[in-house]
């Protein structure tokens, strides 16, 4: 495995709330992280099948414009009873057609198909929140780190913390949905604490850390 050498990345992201999260985890680190929305890069099309096709397009179309090390996060929600829908799609469920991201609509539109589906229960309405990071450097090597958190669709969506699908999804071994707790515990991984932590993304980033910047 290739390590990261130096401290300068770019976070190949345009999603605030994940830039924002993105910042959080890996503060710690020391590492200077730079948006790509910073260095005027346009968001390149996501036209894989997969998460790590998705976050390989976009970390190293970072990595060949800056010359620097990229790091990009594809994640989406995939609910069990939907085939693994909206999966790599999950953004694209949210989009309206003036541009912008409505995400009552498209958590409506997962409950819809539930319902369609007959998924009552909890057993039937299992999903998972999956982050892919990809870390990809202008020589077009890369190196992946994926998180899963597993749960449960709920309907009526609760909470108005976090972003995007949140207020849907309750994770296993908890009461609250992602949208009512606070950061701090979504996330609940720090340097050297020993597990993943809960979140999709704190778990990938987790491994990345240890795996890159040597973490504990
Ligand atoms: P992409 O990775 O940019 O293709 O977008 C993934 C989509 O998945 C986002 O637009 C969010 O709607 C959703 N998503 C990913 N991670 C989370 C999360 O932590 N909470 C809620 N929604 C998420």
């Amino acid at each position: 495995m290739r390590r990261l050498e130096g401290k300068r990345i770019v976070v190949a992201s345009h999603n605030k709330g994940k830039l924002a999260e993105i910042a959080e985890l890996i503060g710690p680190f020391g590492l200077e992280a730079k948006s790509a929305a910073e260095y005027g890069l346009a968001e390149p099309p996501e036209d894989g099948t997969t998460f790590e096709e998705n976050a390989y397009t976009k970390a190293f179309t970072a990595a060949k414009a800056t010359g620097l090390p990229a790091l990009s996060d594809d994640s989406g929600l995939v609910v069990d009873a939907l085939g693994g829908a909206p999966g790599v799609y999950t953004a694209d469920w949210a989009a309206k057609d003036d541009g912008t991201r409505d995400f009552q609509m498209a958590m409506r539109k997962v409950e819809d198909l539930l319902q369609e589906k007959g998924a009552t229960t909890p057993e039937e309405r299992t999903g998972r929140f999956v982050a892919v990071l990809c870390l990809a450097w202008p020589d077009g090597h890369a190196e992946y780190f994926r998180g899963e958190v597993e749960g449960t669709l709920v309907w009526p969506a609760r909470g108005d913390r976090g972003f995007g699908y949140d207020p849907v999804f309750k994770p296993d071994g908890y009461e609250e949905t992602f949208g009512e707790m606070p950061a701090s515990q979504k996330h609940s991984w720090e340097a050297g604490r020993g597990d993943l932590g809960l979140s999709h993304r704190a778990r990938a980033f987790a491994l990345f850390a240890r795996a890159m910047l040597g973490a504990a």
